[in-house]
């Protein structure tokens, strides 16, 4: 049996509040990341089975699932291979618009999700024709560190 359909009800809309308080441990290769953030300096870890490097550090390779021991200082430049601009922020959140981009560090296989800064924003169509995938972006370092993700300000584009 099917069915077509020919609903022509508008979507539903729920107003959502979350405010979530909580505390993470973090594990070796996390807090040995964020350390070396602190100090301003981007750590991987390198698979010495497969070669595969990760960022933020990882403690197994997700490509060969054997334990990763081997760490590699890394620039603090990649490639942006996704963004997204976010219009509507959260509670402790960044003011929007912001942008939020994957950044493939270099030397890696992986992703990190961080915030894209200096992009004017003013534009969206504009703004989009810049975030494209294959910018070169570099990590801007926060002034005041604490060993956490923040520890990056944001990646700006990276000035030739
Ligand atoms: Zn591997």
């Amino acid at each position: 049996m099917t069915a077509t359909d020919t609903t022509t009800e508008a979507a539903l809309v729920h107003d959502v509040h979350w405010k979530i308080d909580y505390r993470v441990k973090l594990g070796r290769a996390w807090s040995r990341f964020m350390r070396g953030l602190q100090k301003q300096e981007l750590w991987g870890t390198r698979c010495e089975s497969c070669q595969r490097s990760y960022v933020p550090a990882q403690d197994y390779c997700e490509a060969c699932y054997e334990k990763i021991t081997n760490w590699v200082q890394l620039e603090p430049t990649g490639t942006l291979r996704a963004a997204t601009i976010v219009y509507q922020g959260f509670e402790g959140g960044p003011e929007a618009p912001y942008v939020v981009g994957a950044v493939e560090i270099d030397g890696t296989h992986s992703l990190l999700m961080h915030f894209i800064g200096g992009v004017d924003l003013s534009d969206s169509d504009a703004a989009r024709a810049v975030l494209r995938d294959g910018l070169r972006v570099r990590a801007v370092w926060s002034d005041e560190r604490t060993a956490a993700i923040t520890d990056i300000k944001h990646f700006a584009v990276e000035q030739a």
